[in-house]
């Protein structure tokens, strides 16, 4: 039949399955034995030729260019040891995707034949006819020039497939004017305003440090389906997420997958997954099934956070093209089934010196600890005054679903700080200082202050925003989205408080105040100032959500379209500028882009509901009545025909509803066709799921063309 027609053509490129062979080289020979290494460059290139890119790559020297084709060359002949037949700029447009387009290395000779080329110019610099993607209005179609540069802050690697293997270039991608195209660029420059701002704050505090720089381990969740089922799921491939699907007898309150065995299909594909990340140098760690059923965790061990962006754009690439080597799909939406738990990001994030200090660790002495008190003190003023950006950072359709919907962080930002360090502050505040001993200094720099907890072990799965012991995890982030929104965002406010807090405490060291009393003083007040967005409890109950709002003042952006107009509120734009980060016009170029994308997701999502509801689920609830009416005896088959009869007809009422909103626009503008999306397409579009999903439920199995939730969740 004509499912079996799709599934065959799915599946036919596949590898015989018995050339899965299971990954038997152990992990100090596989580990980033596909990264060009500065040690695998070392090897290839002259020792000139090398400090010059050393200097490039360590200093961020702009690159010579008369040592470009040397090192294009050694790349190309690396690559094509590895079995590499192409080379791509590889970069991070602002669909939060990567972007590849691939060149081979041959090039025609005068003589008729072909030759391995590639020069430095192509190494530097490209030109990819990349007028498709988003600019916001930054690059008219007519100029549609953006380029490529190369990022050699980033190593070059190898990505493979079945029969071969491609040379990625890490690039940023800007338009012809300078203006940031894409996700890394701001990030990068996030990362230097950051070390502007530490390194100085630093030198008062008498630590020494080069550069400081930010961390980053991203935990990533996902599903696990069949294929089979995946195919015969119009919503799932169109939308990435089940637009209809009753609930199963059976979720996620028996918790028996949390941590649960692993079963043997999902494992082998973990494995064959972390092989390949181990080639690529992604350092990962963890592996575990997570809360609802068919959902499982991966997490690596933190890296720089430039780094840590490239390898998790990595990670859910391996991630959804080994699945498929399984028979499996990755499903990486925020939402991908309505009625059990979503996928987040949560990401982790520090600050660490060139030397590899954590500044988020606290210390043994303390010297050590005040130091730590200040940077926390900064990390809280900056969430307290830039709530708005960091909720926008993580603003989408598909994490509007999990947001707020008690199963994940809520829209509000706040800090859970755990008991042990909000007593300490307290403490400061009150000007306590130590536990049941006479008070110092407010406690600090004496030996009265108590020692601070390592790695508290305390945990709140309800914040947003949470203190682990010597890091801050910020939980809202999407499992589907890029982290270098949400890491820009965090480098960038940090740094701005970090600024703030060091200039004042420079104005309180000139007036001959002692460092010790200096900082008390300026945590003291920071923390009296901004406690207000410390929140310990459940983020989930409905006591919070009215406490932070009305007596907080807290911010509660619900939905995305909520969220975006801050992006570019004068307090943003000026923070942006000041930091170098992103200008005016990149900021407006971004906001139009989220406007752009929501439209779209949601816009998507309502044709493919009105589709699957109009030519699939309509005909099959009006043959099962065909059938029914067959037959004539019984009061079964009369009950079920009036049950059936009235709930078709309220989802043919409510897809009558869907097909007007679909066609309406709500206005010209892109804002305002986003809010129509909002406000008159989800409706309408639940309104059709809620009679459909009622309808699962009656209508028989055999007629029903959707595989279930009991069939997609519980496959193993
Ligand atoms: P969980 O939150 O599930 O308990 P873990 O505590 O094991 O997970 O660690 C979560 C992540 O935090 C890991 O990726 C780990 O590498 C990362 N992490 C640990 N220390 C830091 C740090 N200093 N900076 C950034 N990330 C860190
Ligand atoms: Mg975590």
């Amino acid at each position: 039949n004509h499912d079996q027609d799709v599934l065959t053509a799915a599946r036919n490129w596949r590898l015989d399955p018995r050339e899965l062979h299971a990954p038997s080289k152990v992990i100090e020979e596989v580990f980033a034995s596909d990264v060009l290494t500065l040690d695998a460059l070392r090897q290839r290139l002259s020792r000139p030729v090398f400090k010059s890119l050393q200097a490039t790559l360590e200093r961020g020297a702009v690159l010579d260019p008369s040592i470009a084709d040397t090192v294009a060359l050694a790349m190309k002949t690396w690559a094509m040891e590895k079995g590499a037949t192409h080379y791509t700029h590889w970069f991070q447009p602002l669909t939060g995707a990567t972007a590849e387009k691939h060149d081979s290395f041959v090039s025609p000779t005068d003589e008729g034949g072909a030759i391995a080329t590639f020069s430095g110019k192509e190494l530097i610099q490209a030109e990819p006819d990349a007028s498709s993607f988003p600019s916001g209005g930054l690059r008219a179609t007519f100029e549609a020039r953006g380029y490529t540069a190369w990022d050699p802050s980033s190593p070059a690697f190898i990505m493979r497939h079945a029969n071969g293997a491609t040379l990625c270039i890490p690039t940023a991608f800007a338009s012809w004017t300078g203006e940031a195209l894409d996700l890394k660029t701001p990030l990068l420059r996030s990362i230097e305003a950051l070390n502007q701002a530490v390194t100085p704050a630093l030198k008062l505090f008498g630590t020494k440090a080069n550069r400081v720089g930010s961390t980053l381990g991203a935990e990533q969740e996902y599903f696990l389906i069949a294929e089979e089922y995946y195919y015969r799921r119009p919503d799932l491939a169109m939308s990435g997420r089940t637009l209809f699907g009753a609930k199963p007898p059976r979720g996620q309150e028996l918790e028996d997958h949390y941590f649960g065995a692993i079963p043997d299909r999902v494992l082998s594909f973990m494995t064959d997954a972390e092989h390949q990340m181990y080639a690529l140098g992604i350092p990962v760690k963890t592996r575990h099934n997570e809360v609802a059923p068919g959902q499982f965790e991966i997490a690596p061990i933190f890296e720089q956070s430039n780094i840590a962006a490239d390898h998790q754009q990595l990670v859910m690439q391996v991630l959804r093209n080994t699945a498929r080597k399984y028979g499996l799909v990755a499903l990486l939406h925020e939402k991908p089934f309505a009625g059990v738990n979503g996928s987040g990001k949560h990401c982790n994030w520090s600050m660490s010196t060139d030397a590899g200090d954590n500044l988020l660790e606290p210390g043994d002495t303390p010297h050590e600890n005040i130091q730590f008190l200040f940077f926390c003190a900064a990390v809280i003023k900056a969430v307290d005054e830039h709530q708005d950006l960091l909720r926008v950072s993580v603003a989408s359709a598909s994490n509007d679903h999990r947001l707020g919907a008690n199963e994940a962080p809520p829209a509000i930002i706040s800090i859970f700080l755990g008991s042990e360090l909000t007593d300490i502050l307290d403490r400061v505040e009150s000007g306590e200082g130590g536990r049941g001993t006479e008070a110092g200094v407010l406690g600090l720099g004496t030996s009265v202050l108590p020692p601070l907890p390592r790695h508290a072990g305390d945990r709140n799965r309800t914040s947003p925003f949470a203190f682990t012991g010597n890091k801050f995890e910020f939980r809202a982030a999407g499992s589907s989205q890029s982290i270098s929104m949400p890491i820009t965002v965090l480098n960038t406010i940090v740094a701005d408080a970090v600024q703030q807090l060091t200039a004042e405490l420079q104005a309180k060291l000139d007036g001959g105040q002692s460092l010790e009393d200096a900082v008390g003083d300026i945590i003291k007040a920071t923390y009296t100032k901004h406690k207000r967005i410390v929140f310990n409890g459940d983020g989930y109950s409905e006591a919070w959500h009215i406490e932070a709002e009305q007596e907080r003042g807290l911010l509660n952006l619900r939905t995305t379209l909520d969220a975006i107009p801050h992006l570019s509120s004068a307090k943003n734009v000026a923070l942006f500028e000041k930091f170098g980060v992103l200008s005016e016009r990149e900021v407006k170029a971004r906001e139009e882009i989220m406007y752009d994308i929501y439209f779209k997701t949601v816009n998507i999502e309502g044709e493919t509901t009105e589709y699957i509801a109009q030519t699939m689920l309509l005909p099959a609830t009006i043959n099962y009545l065909r059938d029914l009416s067959s037959v004539q005896v019984g009061r079964a088959a009369q009950a079920l025909t009036q049950e059936v009869t009235a709930l078709t007809d309220e989802l043919y009422d409510a897809l009558q509803d869907l097909r007007a909103q679909n066609a309406a626009t709500g206005g010209e503008e892109i804002h305002e066709k986003a809010h129509h999306m909002r406000d008159h397409v989800l409706p309408a579009m639940q309104a059709v799921r809620a009679a459909a999903d009622r309808l699962e439920r009656v209508v028989s199995d055999a007629h029903w063309p959707l595989p279930s939730y009991r069939q997609l969740l519980f496959m193993k």
